[in-house]
């Protein structure tokens, strides 16, 4: 069975925590504080394999976890950092958030992707010794891991997608010009795989030719294999259009096209617009009567199609057909890349998810969002103080806290932190 989409959970590891602990020594009455950090947590990255071709390997296993952090330790020792944990995929998988079906990531380059980033180590409490505070009891949580339920699908990177009626060679003609060797058959069964075939054109020249399982009337709207199947060929930059010229099977060549375009535009209007060659294959059986290939001719230009003709069971036409095929491909935009458009949830995080709450004399600010700024900022640091007040002004917290009639002086908590409200 080829699975082209699967559904997994993934989950970078937790940071580390940091270490509270004092230096101990023989004769030395009090050591400073030597807590170490937390290693950071590993990461969930995503790298694309050539060697891979389809999502079989996600049908069992649903859940990828990346270990955590190790804690800090005494004598300033870091934690280990949890290894990063790399899932391969085939070229042309794209990341979609299971949710809203948005594009994460289009797989279509070698570069690594990290999808969930591991959570930063806490800080020992080394870090937090000042000349008033020598031995500081405290030190930092590492920070959590991200999990995410996300959909991988593969759409295969194919220059040019094969579409036709079933049993008009498409198959056949694969065979004839790369090394795929899909199954061929005078019936009417629709292969299950979408065979994918590298055809050389010369030294350094090819491209990727997909046969597409039949595309049958209806798909569009669901029924049968076909719609699932459209998948493939949504990204080819351009389509050869298999007719079975000799209408060896009672049907009319002209209106077989209709109904295969009519098909691929109830799927997809990108799909639709593809430039497409008319092949008139299975010519060899033509004999006398040339009336129903020129009329499809005649109808190719009229749609603006370019038109061949073929008979890939006798190899006449083949060449003609590649050589076109590589023209046609040189003026075309490259295969299309989807661009990401997910926005992580922290960064659409707005004054919603912050919480104010007036209880006796003080004014309590909370919320996923506060707690997720107040973890990441050491209220001994300048810089990060000052961070930190960035980020509650810009979310609208101060304004807020005017509108509910804070005044000079009052108490504001915010997590762990207490402080008089200055205007
Ligand atoms: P597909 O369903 O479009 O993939 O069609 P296949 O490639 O499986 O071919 C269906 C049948 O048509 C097979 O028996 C082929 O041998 C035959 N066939 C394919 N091309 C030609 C051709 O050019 N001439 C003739 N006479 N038969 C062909
Ligand atoms: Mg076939």
């Amino acid at each position: 069975m080829f699975i082209d989409v699967a559904k997994i959970k993934i989950a970078s590891g937790k940071g580390g925590d940091g270490k509270v602990s004092f230096h101990r020594e023989k004769y030395v009455a009090s050591g400073g504080p030597d807590g170490g950090d937390g290693g950071r947590g590993g990461s969930v990255v995503f790298q694309v394999d050539d060697n891979l071709s389809t999502l079989l390997d996600f049908r069992y296993k649903k859940k990828y976890v990346a270990p955590d952090g190790e804690n800090g330790m005494a004598k300033r020792m870091k934690g280990k950092d949890g290894a990063d944990l790399v899932i391969r995929v085939p070229r042309g998988t794209i990341i979609r958030d299971q949710k809203t079906g948005q594009v994460i990531k289009d797989l279509s380059d070698s570069e690594p992707f990290v999808a969930a980033k591991g959570g930063n180590g806490g800080w020992g409490n080394t870090h937090f010794a000042t000349p008033t505070r020598q031995t500081p009891r405290f030190a930092k949580p590492g920070l959590p891991g991200v999990t995410m339920e996300i959909t991988l699908e593969l759409k295969l990177l194919a220059d040019v997608g094969l579409v036709g009626f079933p049993n008009v060679g498409k198959s056949t003609l694969l065979s004839m010009v790369s090394a795929a060797r899909p199954k061929i058959a005078n019936y009417h069964f629709t292969t299950l795989i979408p065979n994918l075939g590298v055809v050389r054109v010369g030294e350094e020249q090819s491209f990727v030719m997909a046969d597409i399982p039949g595309i049958i009337e209806g798909a569009s709207e669901g029924a049968g294999l076909g719609h699932d199947f459209l998948r493939h060929i949504d990204r080819c930059r351009l389509l050869l259009h298999l007719v079975d010229a000799a209408g060896s099977e009672g049907r009319d060549p002209v209106e077989d096209v209709k109904t295969i375009n009519a098909e691929l535009a109830g799927y997809s209007e990108f799909l639709a617009a593809r430039p497409q060659v008319i092949v008139a294959n299975k010519t060899d059986l033509l004999g006398d009567d040339r009336e129903p290939i020129e009329r499809l001719h005649a109808y190719a230009d009229e749609m603006g199609f370019a038109f061949l003709e073929l008979s890939a069971a006798t190899n006449q036409g083949v060449r003609e057909l590649v050589m076109k095929t590589w023209e046609m491909l040189q003026e075309l935009p490259p295969v299309f890349v989807y661009e990401p458009e997910f926005v992580p949830v922290e960064e659409t995080v707005t004054e919603r998810d912050i919480t104010i709450e007036k209880v006796e004399d003080y004014y309590v600010v909370g919320g996923a969002w506060v707690e997720k700024i107040m973890s990441s900022v050491n209220v001994d640091d300048y810089e990060s103080r000052m961070y930190m007040d960035r980020m509650l002004k810009n979310a609208g917290v101060y304004d807020r806290l005017e509108q509910m009639g804070v005044q000079e002086g009052d108490f504001v908590v915010i997590g762990e932190l207490e402080f008089e409200y200055v205007h």
